[in-house]
């Protein structure tokens, strides 16, 4: 099917994690996806947190996948929906199910489905659930037994086959024979998984699911069941999971895999976002795209049915084009906390003009700060070997006139610059025979941004107190 045009019915996708650690790479993007196919068409973007695994979900893990999708600006329409508040929907769906004889009570206990299982795998069968307990015309069911309450089953399919045409991975189909009456409901009545994700994405009529490519076994499931309910069956898209740099499934060996860390390390969200999306969709050979631009482009026609891997190397340089890029006012206020942190001190230069001048070479909010140390952290006057090798007599002397004039000076880079050439003409020097001790004296090091501009943000006081230091 052909995606080319426009969907009929009004879209609307979900994101839909459980809440068992952090918002990592593979989830967000898969909320990216979804969120711009939405946007894309002018849909509805929805996040419904699947929490219905007590044991694993937590509160924080809650938190950290609102703190991720905040951060990188997927902001739902609809949601954050929870499925423990839908309980009584799914029972309410159980009974219908039964009432409807589509589902079916089963009194199997645990060890006599193993037994089942154990059987089938002897006879060279796949391993199942042998339907003692499905009803069928004319089928005498045995005695109920009292001392066990049931599971509720499916009644799935046998015959035929279920296929949808993935979005990504184009046609998929398995033989109804290979799937097994799924327990929709367990002794205490609590719903399982499968039947939550189908009772929600038909009550919140999905019609695009996006997701990983970790559920294509529960595909199949999830239609059948959709189609005994008489409901819509969405499109299905399942998006390759995220290699490490070493081809192997991305994990914590690889780095940080929580989205959060990114933005500690220093990553802007507009560089996450445009990473992310290029991690398995492309637009041509568009490597640097903005938000709006993605939206306008998203169509799961270009989603890589491929792994895509995880390449720092290019994240960092996708992340220095949007700290080039961005404001210097936004940047002060991204990098003024780090700073802080480091116990700069914010207010001794002019923030704007120090992020003016070393965005261009930042990869990272981090290593902006670092570098803003030069003007905001503590003087450390140059170690004895680089005095001893540049700091001679004869460039004291040069660095002495130098001081002298510019302690009358108009304090703007261009008349620093005019004074350094100057004084390198009048000594008959080089420049960086006059810029080495000058960096060494006023800066502690011999490398730095452009000296002018250095001298220009340290500001007249510092650069004539350092300079009367030497
Ligand atoms: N809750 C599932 C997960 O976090 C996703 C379910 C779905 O997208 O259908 O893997």
């Amino acid at each position: 099917m052909s995606h080319a045009s426009p969907p009929s019915t009004p879209v609307r996708t979900r994101f839909a994690p459980s809440p068992t650690g952090f918002l990592h790479l593979g989830g967000a993007r898969t909320a990216l996806f979804s969120w711009a196919y939405a946007r894309h068409f002018g849909g509805t973007f929805i996040l419904r947190v699947e929490d219905t695994d007590l044991e694993r979900s937590t509160p924080e893990a809650v938190q950290a996948i609102l703190d991720g999708m905040a951060w990188l600006g997927l902001t739902p329409d609809e949601g954050p929906f929870y499925q423990m508040q839908h309980m009584d929907r799914y029972r309410e769906v159980v009974a219908k199910m039964l009432a409807e004889g589509t589902a079916y009570h089963c009194y199997s206990s645990p060890a006599e489905v193993d037994e089942m299982r154990e059987r089938a795998r002897a006879l060279g069968q796949k391993p199942r659930y042998d339907g003692t307990w499905r009803p069928e015309p004319g089928k005498i069911l045995p005695a109920l037994p009292t001392d066990r309450k049931p599971v509720v089953r499916f009644k799935s399919p046998q015959d035929g086959a279920t296929g949808w045409v993935d979005m990504v991975k184009g046609p998929i189909s398995f033989d109804n024979s290979e799937l097994d009456d799924l327990v929709i409901a367990r002794p205490d009545g609590t719903p399982t998984y499968n039947f939550c994700v189908v009772v929600d994405d038909w009550d919140m009529r999905i019609t695009h699911v996006l997701r990983g490519d970790d559920h294509v076994n529960n595909t199949p499931r999830q239609i059948t069941i959709l189609r005994a309910l008489g409901a819509p069956v969405p499109e299905y898209g399942h998006v390759p999971m995220i290699l490490g740099p070493d081809g192997e499934k991305l994990s914590k060996r690889h780095g940080a895999v929580s989205v959060m860390e990114y933005d500690k390390q220093g990553y802007l969200p507009e560089a996450m976002i445009n990473y992310l999306a290029r991690l398995g969709w492309s637009h041509g050979d568009d490597e640097l795209f903005s938000r709006e631009q993605l939206v306008a482009w998203f169509d799961p026609q270009h989603l890589s049915k491929s792994a895509a891997q995880w390449d720092p190397k290019k994240l960092n340089w996708v992340s220095a084009h949007y700290i080039k890029q961005s404001d210097d006012h936004t940047l002060v206020q991204a990098v003024t906390p780090r700073i802080a942190a480091r116990g700069g001190d914010i207010h001794r230069v002019d923030l704007t003009q120090v992020v003016a001048l070393l965005k261009d070479r930042a990869e990272t909010l981090e290593q902006l700060a670092d570098s803003a140390m030069l003007f905001c952290g503590a003087f450390e006057p140059a170690a004895p070997e680089l005095v001893t090798q540049h700091l001679t007599e004869s460039a004291r002397l040069v660095l002495k006139d130098f001081a002298a004039q510019a302690a009358t000076s108009e304090w703007t880079r261009a008349a620093l610059s005019a004074l350094i050439k100057s004084t390198l003409s009048a000594h008959g020097l080089k420049m960086p025979q006059l810029a080495i001790p000058l960096r060494v004296a006023i800066a502690g090091t011999t490398q730095t941004p452009a000296i002018d501009a250095v001298l220009e943000i340290l500001g007249k006081n510092t650069v004539l107190g350092r300079l009367a230091q030497i």
